[in-house]
C-alpha cells in the first residue's frame, strides 16, 4: 500500500505545465485514481477494507506534510513545484532555537529586540528619529506597547496566518489589492505534535514509528465531519519513537487540521485520556499504563502565529507566493516593505531551509540596493575632484 501511495504522490508532481489538469486538488486527483485501482483488486472484502484503511492513514500523514485539513484544499498544477532538499532530516541541538541562537550570536549587541509584538506597519510616510535629528524615514514600525521605530526598510517575516488574520490593520496603507488576495487565496493550515512521556517504554527496543490505523476507515468515503471529543483522534497519524533521554520514554505524535485545532481547546488531562485509550485500542493491552506527561504545540490559537506553514491551496499557485516575497512599493521606488519566512519561498515554502534563504534573499536585496547606493554617491563625491583636476587641463 505504501508503495502504491507514494506512486500515486509522485504522479501528482506531473501536472505543473498541463493546462487542464484530471483534477483541481491533489485529494481529488489521488481519489480518483485510488478508487481505479480498487476496482481491480480481487482480494476478500475484510483485506481490501484493510488496505483502505492503510491508505487513509497515508493520506493524513500527507495533511502533516503538507499542514492542511485535507488533500482536497491543496492545489494539483502547483504541487510538483515544492522541492524536497536532499539530504538527511537533521535535528539541532537544543532544537530550532540553537539556530537562531546561533545565528543572532553573529550579531553586535543590542541590535536585536525580542518579546516586543507589532501592531502595525505605516510605509510610504516621512517619520522623524529623535535620535537623528534632520533625517526622515519612510517606514514607521508600531508596537503593541506604544513603542515606535523609525526605519528606511522593514523586512517582514510573521507567519502567513498572523498575516490572514490581520490583513485590514497591519498595514497602512493597507498592502496593494493583488497582494492581499494571494495572501487570502495562499493556504495555511495546522499541524501539531503531541509529546507523551512515558515512565517505562512499552514498545519494543528498536522500535521507531508506532502507525495508527483505523480499520473502518477509507480515502474513498465523503470527508468526516467536523470533530467532536470522541472523533478528533481519529486523525492523529501515529507516534515517533524519540531517541530516549535519561528517565523519558517519549513519544512524539502529529495530528492535522481542524482535528488538530479541536485538540488545541481541549485540556492536557482530556488529551492524556483520549491518547491512552488510543494506544490500549491499538496495542489490545487494556491495562497498558497511561503515560506520565502529555506536552503539545498548539499553532492555530497562538496568536502570533495562526497555524502552522504554508500550502499552495486550490485557486492560487506559485505565482502568489512570488506576489507576496515583492518588495513594496512596486512602483519602482527603494523598498520599503520587504518579505521574508517561508510562505514566500516558491520551491521550499513550508519549511526552515526555505525560510532562511528567503531572509538572505532579501538581505541580498537589501545589501544590494546599498552597495549601489553607496557607490553611486563615492561616485558622486569623486566626480567634482575629477573636474577641478581637469579645468586646468582645458584651459
Ligand atoms: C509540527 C511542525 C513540524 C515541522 N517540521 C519541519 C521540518 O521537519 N523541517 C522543516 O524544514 N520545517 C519544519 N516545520 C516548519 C518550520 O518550522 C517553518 O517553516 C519555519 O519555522 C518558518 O519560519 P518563518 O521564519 O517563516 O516563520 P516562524 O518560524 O513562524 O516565525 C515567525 C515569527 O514572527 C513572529 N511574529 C508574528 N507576528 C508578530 C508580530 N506582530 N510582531 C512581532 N513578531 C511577530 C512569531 O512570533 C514568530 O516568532 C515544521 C513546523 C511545524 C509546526
Amino acid at each position: 500500500m505504501v508503495e502504491l501511495f507514494y506512486s500515486l504522490l509522485d504522479q501528482t508532481r506531473e501536472f505543473q505545465r498541463v493546462a487542464k489538469p484530471p483534477a483541481s486538488s491533489v485529494g481529488q486527483f489521488l481519489r480518483m485514481e485510488l478508487g481505479r485501482r480498487v476496482a481491480s483488486w480481487t482480494d476478500g472484502p475484510e483485506t481490501q477494507q484493510l488496505k483502505l484503511a492503510i491508505l487513509s492513514n497515508l493520506l493524513h500523514v500527507e495533511c502533516c506534510v503538507s499542514g492542511t485539513h485535507s488533500m482536497d484544499l491543496v492545489a494539483l498544477t502547483a504541487f510538483g513545484e515544492y522541492t524536497v532538499l536532499p539530504g538527511l532530516d537533521c535535528t539541532l541541538p537544543g532544537g530550532y532555537q540553537g539556530l537562531t541562537d546561533r545565528l543572532a550570536a553573529s550579531l553586535p549587541e543590542d541590535t536585536l529586540v525580542l518579546n516586543k509584538p507589532v501592531k502595525s506597519i505605516r510605509w510610504k510616510g516621512t517619520f522623524e528619529d529623535a535620535g537623528s535629528p534632520g533625517d526622515t524615514f519612510p517606514v514607521l514600525v508600531e508596537c503593541e506597547d506604544g513603542d515606535c521605530f523609525p526605519a528606511h526598510h522593514v523586512l517582514v517575516t510573521v507567519p502567513l496566518g498572523f498575516l490572514k488574520e490581520r490583513l485590514d490593520s497591519f498595514f497602512d496603507p493597507p498592502l496593494p489589492r493583488e497582494k492581499a488576495e494571494a495572501v487570502q487565496r495562499m493556504g495555511f493550515g495546522t499541524n501539531n505534535k503531541i509529546f507523551l512521556a512515558f515512565e517505562e517504554p512499552f514498545w519494543e527496543p528498536g522500535c521507531r514509528h508506532i502507525q495508527v490505523v483505523w480499520e473502518d476507515a477509507s480515502p474513498l468515503r465523503d470527508p468526516e465531519p467536523a470533530p467532536t471529543h470522541d472523533t478528533w483522534a481519529r486523525k492523529l497519524i501515529g507516534f515517533w519513537v524519540l531517541p530516549a533521554s535519561g528517565s523519558a520514554h517519549v513519544l512524539c505524535g502529529f495530528i492535522a487540521g481542524q482535528e488538530s485545532e479541536f485538540m488545541e481547546t481541549l485540556l492536557d488531562e482530556e488529551v492524556l485520556q483520549t491518547l491512552t485509550r488510543v494506544l490500549r485500542e491499538v496495542t489490545g493491552n487494556p491495562q497498558l499504563p497511561a503515560p506520565r506527561r502529555v506536552l503539545r504545540s498548539r499553532w492555530h490559537s497562538a496568536p502570533y502565529t495562526r497555524g502552522s506553514y504554508s500550502y499552495v491551496a486550490v485557486g492560487s499557485s506559485g505565482d502568489d507566493i512570488d506576489l507576496l516575497a515583492q518588495p513594496l512599493p512596486t512602483d519602482g521606488e527603494d523598498p520599503q516593505v520587504l518579505f521574508a519566512g517561508e510562505a514566500t519561498h516558491r520551491t521550499f515554502y513550508s519549511t526552515t531551509h526555505g525560510a532562511l534563504l528567503s531572509g538572505w534573499r532579501e538581505a541580498d536585496r537589501l545589501a544590494a540596493l546599498w552597495d549601489a547606493q553607496t557607490a553611486g554617491s563615492a561616485e558622486m563625491a569623486v566626480a567634482p575632484t575629477r573636474e577641478v583636476e581637469t579645468v586646468p587641463l582645458t584651459q
